[in-house]
């Protein structure tokens, strides 16, 4: 395979950046669960450097520079203020439990909870949509 034939050589910008955050949130999420299976086998050479778990988990700490480069306010922010909402544009597995995100359509406020949803909590407008990736912009 040569330049120019991977899929995503022929994206936009949009949908290059839509790429980034659903395979950086991924990554966060598979690094996280490495590391905790890491802890539970640590004395194996499988985590060495020279390991398959070790050498994954770098190239992990690699590929998330970008952010890990962040301070810790901004990486909180990046964290709540978006991928937490954005799951469930990013991943259809993400729209199944508490993590649709609605929005009100009276006054715009964002509401999601454990169980369904049926009102605004601030405002108790019952006309409630699906978040979408406008409401990012505003
Ligand atoms: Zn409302």
């Amino acid at each position: 395979m040569k330049y120019g034939k991977t899929p995503w050589d022929n994206m936009t910008k949009d949908e290059l950046l839509f790429e980034v955050w659903r395979l950086y949130q991924a990554a966060e999420s598979a690094r996280t669960c490495i590391k905790l299976h890491k802890i539970q086998t640590l004395t194996s050479s499988f985590w060495s450097n020279r390991g398959t778990g070790g050498n994954a988990l770098n190239r992990l700490g690699e590929a998330m520079e970008t952010v890990s480069k962040l301070s810790d306010k901004k990486k909180e922010r990046l964290w709540h203020d978006f991928f937490r909402n954005a799951l469930p544009l990013l991943f259809k597995s993400a729209k199944k439990g508490y993590w649709n995100w609605l929005v009100c359509e009276k006054c715009n406020c964002w509401t999601s909870g454990i169980e369904p949803v049926e009102k605004c909590i601030l405002c108790g407008n019952k006309d409630l949509r699906p978040i979408r990736w406008s409401d990012f912009r505003k």
